[in-house]
């Protein structure tokens, strides 16, 4: 004869159990999208640094620009936000629609939809 009170804890036993597997398969998933959008960020990288070594490599072919020139710039611009960082800070930009702050992640406001309007090339990237 079969304990009720032993079956319902193996059924409760075997729910946790399925529960357990399914969030195991779910973070599995999303560990395997984290790779591959950091595999994705990587070759993004990697292309724009080759691009940037080429548009380089050509000022220097037809400028008489040197590596101090450009180094003294990378400083400079890097200083433009006050902390020598290594990294190109973006100014925050408001919403021209509501004037509230926008995200730099996003191509619109988040809070009434506007297109966010490009202040310079890199603002595109
Ligand atoms: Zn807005």
């Amino acid at each position: 004869m079969i304990n009720p009170l032993l079956f319902g804890h193996a059924a409760t036993v075997g729910a946790g159990s399925a529960r357990a597997s399914a969030d195991a398969a779910r973070a599995s998933s999303a560990a395997g999208s984290a790779k591959r959008d950091v595999t994705h960020l990587e070759d993004r990288l990697d292309r724009l640094s080759l691009v940037c070594m080429a548009m380089w490599s050509l000022l220097q072919d037809k400028t008489k620009l040197t590596e101090e020139d450009l180094l003294e710039r990378v400083k400079m611009l890097d200083l433009m936000d006050g902390v020598e960082d290594g990294k190109a800070s973006r100014s925050i930009q408001k919403c021209h629609a509501c004037n509230r702050v926008m995200s730099a992640r996003h191509r619109k406001c988040l809070y009434c939809g506007a297109e966010k309007l490009a202040q310079s090339a890199f603002d595109a990237i």
